[in-house]
C-alpha cells in the first residue's frame, strides 16, 4: 500500500525540480513604501495597499483605541453573540460610501465572492462569466454547484450576448426543480487584476436588463481607485442602483482585511439570513473593523485617490518612454509584460538586488507565456520613490536586454 501522503510530497518535488516552487519572502516591518523584506530594506512596488492605509497612523490609532474599549475578539459568529456595534457601523459607512442601500461585511474578498454566488444560486441556475474573472469567482461558481456555466471571451460584449441568448433559451424551455424560473447571473471583475483593464459595465448592465439576467461585479481593484473619491466602478460609470451585486474587498485600498457585498436592502438581508460562511464563521475582529471604519473616512475625506492616479500616470509615462510594454491597463495596475516565465523571475530577482520589490506574476495567475511583473503604485509613494524604482527597472531591463 502506498503512503497516501506520497503523492503530495511528489508534487512538491516536481515543483522543486522545475524551479517553480513558490518562494515566500518575509516582511518584518510595516507595509510602508520602503519596508523590510527578508531582512533587506526595499522599495515596495507590488502591494495592493493603493492608498497607503495599511500602516496609516490614524488607522493604527483607531485599531488601538478600539482594542482598549472592546478587546480583540468577537467571541462568536455574528448571528450569536459576535455582532459588534463596530460591524454595524462599518456596514453603514460602506453603504454610504458606495451609495448603495445596504452592505454586508464578511471575512475576506474571496469569501464575499463565495457568499455572493453560493447563497443565490444552485445546480438549477445559470452563470455567465468573463474568461479572466478572479479565481475566487471561479471557485464561487464551483461551490454553488451550478451546472450550466457559460464563459465569454474577455470583455467581449458580442460574445456575452451570444451566451445570454443560449441561457435565455434554456430558461424558456426548462424550469428549476422547484418550478420557478432559472436565475441567470452575469459575473465580471470590475478591474481585471492582472491587466488593469476595466469591464464595460454599462453594456453588461444593458444586456442583462434586455435578457432578464442579474449582474454581479467584483470591485476589489476598483474601490479606493475608480469613481469620485474611490467609490468604485459603479460610481465611475454612474450606474448606481443598476448593478445587482457589488462585491468588494477591504484588504486592498482600505488596507486591512475583509470583504463586503453591496446592493439592495432585501438582497443584503437575504445574505445575512442565508449565507453559510456568514452564519457559521466568526466575523472580523474588533481592531480590523475599527481600522476599516477609519480607512473609509480617510478615503472619502482626503485627496489620496487623486494622488494615487497622479503617481500611476507618472509611472506609466516613464515606463513607456523607457520602452517597456505596460499592456492595456486603464488603472494604476501597471503590468510590465515579459512573456517568458524564467525571464520574469530573473527580472524580479535582479530588481530585488537593486532594493526594489516587484513580484513576478506567473501561470496560473496569468496564461502560460504571459508572465509579467505587476507594478503597483500607491498614493504614499513620492516622486523620488517612483524615480528610484524606474531607474532600477531601467538599469536591470537594459542589462537583461528587455529594453
Ligand atoms: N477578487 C479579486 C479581483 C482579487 O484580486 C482578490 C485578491 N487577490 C480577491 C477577490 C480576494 O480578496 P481578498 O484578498 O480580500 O480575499
Amino acid at each position: 500500500m502506498q503512503n497516501p501522503l506520497d503523492k503530495f510530497t511528489n508534487q512538491i518535488q516536481t515543483l522543486k525540480d522545475s524551479n517553480t516552487l513558490k518562494r515566500y519572502r518575509v516582511v518584518s516591518s510595516p507595509q510602508d513604501v520602503w519596508f523590510e523584506v527578508d531582512g533587506q530594506k526595499v522599495l515596495n512596488l507590488c502591494s495592493n495597499n493603493y492608498l497607503g492605509l495599511a500602516s496609516h497612523p490614524q488607522v493604527r490609532k483607531a485599531a488601538i483605541d478600539a482594542i482598549e474599549k472592546y478587546g480583540v475578539g468577537t467571541g462568536a459568529v455574528r448571528a450569536l453573540s459576535g455582532n459588534s456595534i463596530l460591524h454595524e457601523e462599518l456596514e453603514k459607512s460602506l453603504a454610504l460610501f458606495k451609495k448603495t442601500e445596504a452592505v454586508i461585511v464578511v471575512q475576506s474578498g474571496f469569501i464575499a465572492n463565495i457568499i455572493a454566488v453560493q447563497t443565490l444560486l444552485d445546480k438549477d441556475d445559470i452563470v455567465i462569466s468573463d474568461e479572466l474573472n478572479h479565481a475566487s469567482i471561479i471557485d464561487a461558481v464551483k461551490i454553488s454547484q451550478v451546472q450550466t456555466k457559460f464563459i465569454y471571451p474577455h470583455n467581449d460584449m458580442a460574445g456575452l450576448e451570444e451566451k445570454l441568448k443560449e441561457a435565455v433559451q434554456i430558461r424558456e424551455t426548462q424550469k428549476r426543480t422547484d418550478g420557478t424560473d432559472k436565475t441567470i447571473l452575469i459575473i465580471t471583475d470590475g478591474v481585471f487584476s492582472m491587466d488593469g483593464d476595466i469591464a464595460p459595465l454599462p453594456q453588461i448592465v444593458e444586456l442583462a436588463k434586455k435578457h432578464g439576467a442579474l449582474t454581479m461585479v467584483d470591485d476589489a481593484h476598483g474601490e479606493g481607485v475608480l469613481g469620485e473619491k474611490g467609490r468604485g466602478i459603479v460610481d465611475h460609470f454612474h450606474l448606481h442602483g443598476q448593478v445587482d451585486i457589488e462585491v468588494g474587498t477591504l484588504s486592498k485600498a482600505f488596507g486591512v482585511i475583509g470583504g463586503c457585498i453591496a446592493g439592495k436592502k432585501d438582497l443584503i438581508e437575504f445574505y445575512k439570513q442565508k449565507a453559510r460562511p456568514f452564519a457559521f464563521s466568526t466575523g472580523l475582529s474588533i481592531p480590523d473593523t475599527a481600522a476599516l471604519i477609519e480607512s473609509v473616512k480617510l478615503t472619502e475625506s482626503g485627496n489620496l485617490v487623486e494622488k494615487l492616479w497622479e503617481n500611476a500616470r507618472y509611472l506609466k509615462e516613464q515606463f513607456g518612454s523607457l520602452g517597456f510594454n505596460t499592456g492595456e491597463s486603464q488603472t494604476p495596475i501597471t503590468p510590465i509584460m515579459i512573456g517568458d516565465e524564467q525571464k520574469a523571475r530573473d527580472l524580479s530577482t535582479a530588481l530585488f538586488e537593486e532594493n526594489v520589490f516587484a513580484t513576478p506574476i506567473l501561470f496560473p495567475m496569468v496564461a502560460k507565456g504571459k508572465a509579467r511583473i505587476r507594478v503597483m503604485p500607491s498614493s504614499a509613494h513620492t516622486k523620488e520613490d517612483l524615480d528610484y524604482g524606474i531607474s532600477a527597472f531601467s538599469k536591470v531591463g537594459k542589462k537583461m536586454g528587455l529594453i
